[in-house]
């Protein structure tokens, strides 16, 4: 097997090793999340749908006022969002690789990678698509192999 580090995992549109992004309404039986194997939440936490939050959460809601001066300041839209998202991952707003929780957020990419690599294909989902969404910079981290 090829290292999951180095093994580029496929792009976007290219069938095999494709990264999808969905929406999880399409998952809700009724009851319950009827996830595939392939398939990650990468939202908030939901108590109404009994789903846990994800390491890999948007921790700027839409809406909320960002205080970084660095990315982004004031009300923060949707396109706002995913770009101080984009800006958190990367660890380009000061002091965020510091933080445990980016840590973790990291650790649970590589599983992600893991997933990706056993499955051949992932499916990331979110409440948003098809609105732009924080998954498509998981997905673009996943697929750039950072
Ligand atoms: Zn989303």
């Amino acid at each position: 097997m090829p290292c999951v580090r180095c093994a580029p995992l496929g792009r976007r549109g290219g069938g095999d090793g494709v990264i999808e992004i969905g929406n999880i309404r399409d998952y809700w039986d009724g009851e319950k999340m009827q996830l595939p194997e392939y398939a990650v939440y990468v939202g908030r936490r939901n108590n109404r749908r009994g789903l846990a939050a994800s390491p890999l959460e948007n921790r700027f809601p839409i809406g909320g006022w960002s205080f970084c001066d660095e990315v982004h300041r004031g009300t923060i839209t949707r396109e706002g969002a995913v770009k101080l998202f984009r800006a958190w991952l990367r660890g380009d707003i000061r002091g965020v690789r510091q933080l445990p929780v980016w840590d973790i957020a990291h650790r649970e990419l590589a599983r992600l990678r893991a997933l990706h690599e056993k499955h051949g294909k992932l499916l990331l989902l979110c409440w948003c698509h098809p609105k732009p969404c924080h998954a498509s910079v998981i997905a673009e981290v996943l697929e750039a192999g950072e």
